[in-house]
This record gives C-alpha cells, sequence and structure tokens, in this order.
C-alpha cells in the first residue's frame, strides 16, 4: 500500500548510513579480505532493505549509503577517530592509514556529500513543517563475548520528551507484533552520530532523530527482513502522534530557532 501522509504530521525522511559493502574500485577493498567487508564490520546487513520499505511505502525520500563504513562511516563526525577505521577486530586496514591530507580527501570524496546532501534535506523538512528522521541500522546479535537477545533498538536522546514520546508508542505497536523492542539499546541515542549532529543544529520541537537498530540473528536473512520490515510499516501508519507531537507553525518554528531551541 503506499501512503503519501506521513504518519503523524511530520514530514518523515529515511536514511542508511550503512546500506553497502562496496569499496569504490581505486580503493582496491582497502587491502581487507572480502569476507571481512561483507561482515557487520563493513556494512549492515538487512538495513537497507528494511529502509527501502518504509520509504516506499509512505513515499518519502530515502538518503542511502553507497560505500562501506569501512570507507568513511557516514554515522560518525568527521572529527571522530574512527570515521576512517585505522583497524578492524584487532586487524589493520592498511587502505586506511591516511595522512591528514589523505584524509581530508577521503571525506571530500565519499563521506561529505551523503552527509551535505542529506542535512540540507532534513534541515529543509525541518524548517517547513518539522521532521521526523529515520535512520535504519542493523546489529550483530553478538559482541566481545555478550548476546544481544532483542530484536530491535530504538534509539534517542532521552533529554528529548518528543523522541522518547515516538519511541515509546512505537515500541508499544511493534511489540504488539510479536518484536522484543528496547530503546536505547544496543547503543545510546546520544553518542557521536548523524541524529546526534543534527540535534545539535535543529530546533529541538521541529526534529526527531531515531536511529532503527535491528538485530542481524532476524534481518541478515531476507525472510527475517520482510517480516521486520512489514511490522515497522504496520507500526508506522499505526501511530498517530499528532496530538503529542505538535507540527511547529513558521512563526514557532523562528522563533525557536532564534532562541536556540
Ligand atoms: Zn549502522
Amino acid at each position: 500500500m503506499t501512503r503519501s501522509a506521513p504518519p503523524h504530521g511530520l514530514q518523515l525522511l529515511v536514511t542508511c548510513e550503512h546500506a553497502s559493502p562496496a569499496v569504490p574500485k581505486e580503493l582496491a577493498d582497502l587491502g581487507l579480505p572480502r569476507a571481512v567487508l561483507l561482515s557487520h564490520r563493513g556494512f549492515d546487513p538487512g538495513a537497507l532493505g528494511i529502509a527501502e520499505a518504509i520509504a516506499r511505502t509512505f513515499a518519502v525520500p530515502l538518503h542511502r549509503g553507497q560505500w562501506s563504513r569501512l570507507v568513511a562511516d557516514l554515522n560518525r563526525s568527521e572529527d571522530h577517530a574512527r570515521v576512517v577505521a585505522k583497524r578492524v577486530d584487532g586487524r589493520l586496514v592498511p587502505g586506511n592509514q591516511l595522512d591528514a591530507a589523505a584524509l581530508a580527501q577521503r571525506l571530500s570524496t565519499y563521506w561529505r556529500p551523503f552527509r551535505q546532501q542529506a542535512e540540507a534535506a532534513i534541515a529543509a523538512a525541518a524548517r517547513s513543517t518539522g521532521v521526523l528522521h529515520l535512520s535504519v541500522h542493523s546489529f550483530t546479535p553478538q559482541l566481545g563475548g555478550v548476546e544481544r537477545r532483542n530484536d530491535i533498538g530504538l534509539l534517542c536522546d532521552p533529554q528529548r520528551p518528543l523522541e522518547v514520546a515516538f519511541c515509546d508508542a512505537l515500541k508499544t505497536e511493534l511489540v504488539a507484533r510479536g518484536l522484543s523492542v528496547r530503546r536505547n539499546f544496543p547503543y545510546f541515542g546520544n553518542t557521536d552520530g548523524f541524529t546526534t549532529h543534527l540535534r545539535a543544529r535543529l530546533p529541538v520541537r521541529s526534529y526527531l532523530g531515531i536511529e532503527i537498530e535491528c538485530n542481524q540473528r532476524l534481518v541478515a536473512k531476507a525472510a527475517g527482513e520482510r517480516k521486520v520490515a512489514s511490522a515497522l510499516v504496520a507500526a508506522l501508519q499505526t501511530l498517530d502522534l499528532a496530538a503529542s507531537v505538535p507540527v511547529p507553525t513558521q512563526r514557532a518554528a523562528r522563533r525557536s530557532e532564534r532562541s536556540g531551541r
């Protein structure tokens, strides 16, 4: 079913930063075995199909990364030590031993275009009607000997009541569809990332940035990916947060920008 209206009055926009394991030819797989690039270290298996399903259903823009997160991590700030990871799982990444000039070149070629285009679109939506930005990811079910059992994590800034309210409402809908869901799992929602970057720049009442983290135990397989995608789409279609997420008027948006709120 195609539905052009967003789920609750805000414009919806979807990003998928870690969509692809591909490495540009000129970077020669960064000197890594293909198995590393095709693992969770290289991209987020299953995330792109879910992001596409949401964007297609609501007929909204999807901004997706073209290249492996090991080329340049689109969900890290440009001054983050691991925006271009020098090591992965203790292994040297031969193609990522860059001096300052080469790092700047890498970022301007493979990081900045996505970030600038996505940020411009999100900022424009935030300033007109307000925006719900869903950033779709997947996580490995085992990390450092710890098993991560939940199916879905919803990441938000716990200091932002509108984001918390949205996550709680979405969680209720997903749990009703048989998925186990935790807020701010397996990561905190307010550490370095694209949504954190945007929160610092956009008015608090007109930007909601939520990361949806899906367990690769489910979504790395096609059947599980379809199950999670259809549950998320159905949950988003059901939500009506118009009462709890006020859409800012133009004047209110301008006022809150001026006051830095
Ligand atoms: Zn990710």
